[in-house]
């Protein structure tokens, strides 16, 4: 009889999202009038803007002339979205990434997950907790269950901001600015963790999905502003969040050609090319028009119109901020990212804090719990709705009596 790779049996069941909209779904069967505003969606609401829809146009009718059709692009992505990415994302900011050292893709989840394809299986793996589930669900998909995962606990007492594990740790995947606890590490914070791997010839994992939304000047919005972070660190980047590409599909990631590690033999390997090997190998390339519509975020009048939505979101942000700590909320996050992180009232858990906002307020966010044990009595409200629904939903939490 064939066999499956086990490992996929030890996952827990994704039980998060689909509890909550079956919990809606009943409460809105018993009250069809409630007017219902969520603050739970981790997905973006404006639509693509005018410049990155143009682009999108243009590139559709290339695509449908003979003489300007493409077939397979480059597995690495085209040189003038590379190019542009380099420039702009890093150069302009006085970091010295290449195009060669970018590879596009489809999208951070793909890339974070597959980013272990290269990864020996003996490394042990540290992942935050609190966490995007995405890094802790693909390792253990690789190794399995077992003691190659450890858990960096993130709780009030550390700003949720993890500490530097005591023991070996080989690979660490660190989120900032974060989902779902909306917090940021300052240069020093990461120039700590830099600095750790060098010394410990660790690996970085650096998902920067959310920079964008980073408003203080101070915080990193790259890991490579962090001096001799090429040589420890892998980033991730997406224009899901920024620019609204959720549904479009298009991100990049960055390896740095100084980015080396030693076989057991001593032979010392570069992990772009091995990065590269596996593109080549497993993947063919992100849509033509859809890097032609990347590309289009990087014009002034892109780059003016992506600025206003990140804008928009934070407005929300900066309103669910102010408005819970009003109430008299313990609250992080939400001043360099579009999730605002709260301490459920009276030590109460995630979903019994749920259930109340939903029944009393007719709003819905996610239980803290569902991102990990160390989530448990805490709550995340997104920025990602209107502003109007936001402020809406904020006069019902300020008018309500727990
Ligand atoms: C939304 C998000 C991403 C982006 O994923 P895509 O696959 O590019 O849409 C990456 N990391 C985190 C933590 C996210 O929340």
């Amino acid at each position: 009889m064939f066999q499956i790779n086990e490992n996929y049996l030890q996952l827990g069941e994704s039980y998060l999202f689909s509890t909550i909209a079956a919990k809606v779904k009943k409460f809105t069967a018993s009250h069809p009038d409630a007017d219902i505003i969520r603050l739970g969606i981790g997905d973006v609401t404006l639509p693509i803007s005018p410049a990155v829809t143009e682009s999108l146009h243009r590139a559709v009718d290339e695509m449908a002339v003979k003489e300007t059709f493409r077939g397979y692009g480059p597995e690495q992505g085209y040189t003038f979205l590379r190019e542009k990415i380099a420039e702009t994302d890093f150069q302009k900011r006085g970091i010295g990434i290449t195009p060669g050292e970018i590879f596009v893709s489809d999208g951070s989840k793909s890339d974070t997950g597959n980013i272990g394809d290269i990864l020996g299986d003996d490394n042990v793996v540290a992942i935050t907790d609190p966490v995007y589930p995405v890094y802790l669900d693909t390792t253990i998909m690789r190794i399995g269950k077992s003691n190659k995962t450890i858990l960096l606990p993130c709780s009030e007492e550390n700003g949720f901001l993890p500490e530097i594990p005591v023991q070996r740790a080989d690979v660490v995947y660190l989120c900032y600015p974060n989902n779902p606890t909306g917090t940021v590490m300052t240069r020093a914070e990461l120039k700590r963790w830099v600095d750790w791997a060098l010394e410990n010839e660790s690996l970085i994992l650096f998902d920067a999905a959310y920079e964008a939304f980073i408003r203080d000047n101070e915080i990193p919005r790259s890991i490579y502003e962090i001096e001799n972070a090429e040589r420890c660190a892998i980033e991730f980047r997406s224009y899901s969040k920024n620019a609204g590409f959720t549904g479009v599909r298009c991100s990049y990631t960055v390896v740095p050609k100084a980015l080396k590690t030693k076989t057991p033999d001593g032979e010392e390997v570069s992990l772009n090319q091995l990065w590269n090997r596996r593109q080549s190998t497993k993947f063919n390339g992100t849509a033509y028009i859809i890097q032609r519509a990347a590309e289009a975020v990087y014009s002034p009048q892109g780059q003016k119109e992506v600025d206003e939505m990140v804008s928009y979101y934070m407005q929300n942000a900066s309103i669910i901020r102010k408005g819970l700590i009003e109430k008299g909320f313990t609250v992080f996050g939400g001043e360099n990212a579009p999730y605002v992180w709260m301490k459920c009232p009276e030590g109460g858990n995630s979903w019994d804090f749920f259930d109340r906002l939903l029944q009393e307020c007719h709003i819905v966010g996610t239980p803290g719990i569902g991102f990990g044990a160390e989530g448990e009595g805490y709550f995340r409200l997104t920025a990602f709705n209107s502003i109007e629904k936001t402020e809406e939903a904020i006069q019902r939490i300020k008018e309500w009596t727990l």
